[in-house]
């Protein structure tokens, strides 16, 4: 019997079965979530195919929806917060931002403006260019932000006009359907339908005959598999997948300040953010100082239950991931890194693992070269600015980077020559609504946030109004050179 339930058309469904969710600061099994069969998979995406018919004509109204949930949102965080936090790890104060981020992204669609593009407007036509819904979305999310991540799809395409049949990590799945209940109230039936299951589900998912979209956020692996599923019926995708950030410290930077702000950018969510810093250049003039300000920060960071007041890092998310980043830093060991600080899995229940900084490692090594997500840090020096960009790049990841130094403008024009999405100076981690942020290379497919994010749950379509008394008047002027 599951504690949770799913939404489909606007109801309560049952399932015959259900699949286990642990609290990842004790290992064990807390609640109960509905195992989605392939009939009421079916019956999702046909009340989200039904309900997109009323919901793509009124854009007023889908606007006061947006603002509506985002209300709810913000009146629930004391009820879904501690579901957030037992389910994935985060302290609680990380839970209640991750609820307030999802309202924020709902606020911000609700405002965002979509006019019309006018390309011509002369005697012979009027020609716009206009953005339609795709129509039903499928969205699948992972498990380090399960409500954040939602809202990045759930919002654009609702403004959009379409409607969506969503899939939280079998992981993390009770926060998302528990909001899915919470918002029933003021979403209207079929709009949003949440299912839970495994990753079986997820397949069937992609390639369902209804969806014409896919909105993906996980692994390259899995990413790869969607686009794959997606393409014999050519159903649109969008993948944010994974990246393996660098970090360059240029000569000219402040040790001290760039150790603590890159400390936070690298363990911020534990390590388990897709754009988290994951490996950090330093130049050799620097590089003491920089592993000592790194590990003062890593052992002195209080690592507990998210319940706990004063925890500022809870425990890894799952068993998988706690095995592999112990996997990952064992490698490290073996072949030759130190550990500044950290280095084991904490010996108490649960999934923790000693934040982590390690030395004395190059490229080459698995923790520089695969995404450890997770709590531990390989520092790598280097010698020559020219040299270590090459290094920085030569990766199928290029999701986001970030370069640190006193002059600004020299660290931006190394920033430029990072190949990916997102390249922060001075930051990192620094996320807006308003910002696009994708992947270059297998870290993914098209972007989310910001109008760029909204266009990719939508078709373009022209609307050519002819001007020409007989409609004959086609101008061959621009078609033929
Ligand atoms: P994952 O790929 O294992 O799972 C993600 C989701 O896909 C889950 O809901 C899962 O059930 C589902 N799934 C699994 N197999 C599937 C299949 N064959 N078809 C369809 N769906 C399937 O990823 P994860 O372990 O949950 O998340 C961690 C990964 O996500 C990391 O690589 C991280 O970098 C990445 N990530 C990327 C972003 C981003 O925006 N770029 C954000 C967060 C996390």
């Amino acid at each position: 019997m599951s504690d949770f339930v799913m939404t489909i058309g606007g109801d309560t469904v049952p399932a015959a079965d259900s699949f286990g969710v642990v609290n990842p600061a004790n290992g064990e099994v807390f609640a109960h979530a509905p195992e989605c069969s392939t009939e009421q998979l079916d019956a999702a995406f046909d009340a989200a195919s039904k309900a997109q018919r009323d919901w793509k004509a009124d854009e007023a109204a889908r606007r006061a929806v947006l603002v509506s949930m985002a209300d709810v949102l913000l009146e629930s965080s004391a009820e879904l917060a501690p579901i957030l936090t037992a389910e994935q790890g985060k302290p609680l104060g990380d839970a209640h931002i991750e609820v307030f981020a999802s309202a924020i992204w709902c606020q911000y669609f609700a405002n965002l403006e979509t006019p019309p593009h006018v390309i011509q407007d002369d005697g012979e036509a009027l020609v716009e260019v206009v953005r339609r819904p795709v129509g039903v979305v499928a969205a699948i999310t992972p498990w380090n932000f399960p409500l954040t991540l939602a809202f990045w799809k759930i919002a654009p395409a609702l403004l959009a006009g379409n409607t969506l049949v969503l899939k939280p990590s079998p992981f993390t799945p009770l926060t998302t359907l528990k909001v899915a209940e919470l918002l029933r109230d003021v979403v209207p039936p079929g709009v949003i339908n949440v299912v839970s299951g495994g990753d079986q589900l997820g397949a069937w998912m992609t390639g369902h005959p209804v969806p014409r979209k896919i909105s993906f956020t996980g692994s390259i692996e899995t990413g790869k598999l969607v686009a794959q599923s997606a393409a014999p019926d050519l159903k649109r995708v969008t993948l944010e997948l994974g990246g393996n950030d660098p970090a360059i410290v240029l000569d000219d930077a402040d040790p001290a300040v760039v150790s603590k702000a890159i400390f936070a950018g690298a363990f911020n969510n534990n390590g388990q953010v897709c754009s988290a810093i994951k490996r950090v250049y330093v130049p050799e003039a620097l590089y003491d100082d920089v592993v000592d300000g790194l590990a003062a920060q890593a052992s002195s960071i209080k690592v507990g239950e998210g319940t706990e007041a004063d925890s500022k890092l809870g425990p890894i998310n799952n068993a998988p991931q706690f095995e592999r980043v112990q996997e990952l830093v064992a490698d490290a060991l073996t072949h030759g890194a130190r550990a500044a600080t950290g280095g084991h899995a904490m010996d108490r229940p649960g999934y923790f693992f000693e934040p982590t900084i390690l030395t004395g490692l190059s490229d080459g090594t698995r923790i520089v070269d695969e995404e450890q997500f997770g709590p531990a840090l390989p520092v790598i020096s280097y010698r020559d600015v020219d040299d270590v960009v090459e290094r920085a790049n030569a990766t199928h990841f290029g999701l986001s980077g970030s370069v640190w130094g006193a002059d600004s403008d020299r660290a931006a024009e190394v920033a430029g020559r990072l190949e990916c999405g997102t390249a922060w100076v001075n930051t990192h981690l620094a996320l807006a609504p308003q910002q696009p942020f994708g992947g270059f290379k297998w870290s993914g497919l098209g972007v989310e946030n910001g109008p760029w994010g909204l266009a990719e749950f939508t078709e373009v379509q022209v609307v050519h109004r002819s001007k020409g008394a007989d409609g004959l008047n086609i101008n061959t002027a621009g078609l033929v050179s």
